[in-house]
């Protein structure tokens, strides 16, 4: 695997205090399969679309993957998970413990009939150079996805941070960075961090 086949796919966008932040999912081209990190939304409620005014585009969330993470459990990274039916879905178990508390997410979004969670408690490899780190602070469950590239180290760090000071700022950002990534990815930046 080389550097670019960790790629970003922006399938929306929320409104955040009259700005307009992307909503990106991401794929891993694995030689064994695709995997894709969150699912996005393909669909809403009127309340989402009140508090959020989401623009989403079902059609970009790729269907042949071979296996789903779910960095974690709300709306806007779990709400394409109902495609997956029977496929391997990771997520840390305390996450989705979580998100049996009321106004965590979309609870009909995470709990379907064909559902498939792998529940990890802590990090995990998920298929050869790919591996969970629990990234814990947006949701105590969070967890961050480690991609090992021939170019060096990917990382998809979901909500570690919203914004690069917030991941900066947070513990889990300070964890990963200590890992000395090649490549940072977040859901809500449209562009990666790039490090030497
Ligand atoms: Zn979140």
């Amino acid at each position: 695997m080389k550097l670019d086949d960790v790629r970003a796919i922006q399938y929306g966008d929320v409104l955040v205090e009259g700005e307009r932040w992307p909503n990106s999912i991401h794929v891993i081209e694995h030689p064994d399969g695709r995997i894709l990190v969150d699912t996005g939304m393909i669909d809403s409620t009127p309340e989402l679309d009140e508090q959020w005014g989401i623009r989403f585009d079902p059609e970009k969330i790729p269907r042949d993957v071979v296996c789903v993470v779910n960095t974690h459990l709300h709306f806007d990274h779990c709400g394409g998970n109902r495609l997956f039916l029977g496929t391997p879905i990771h997520v840390q178990r305390v996450e989705r413990e979580a998100a049996r508390e009321p106004d965590y997410t979309i609870p009909a979004w995470v709990e379907f009939d064909g559902a498939t969670y792998v529940e990890h408690d802590g990090e995990a490899e998920i298929a050869p150079r790919v591996r969970v780190l629990p990234t814990p602070g947006h949701t105590a469950g969070h967890q961050s996805v480690l991609v090992d590239t021939d170019d060096g180290l990917v990382v998809l760090a979901g909500d570690v941070g919203y914004t690069w000071k917030l991941f900066d700022a947070s513990e889990s950002g300070q964890l990963l960075m200590s890992l000395r990534p090649r490549r940072i990815w977040l859901a809500h930046q449209a562009d990666p961090r790039d490090l030497r």
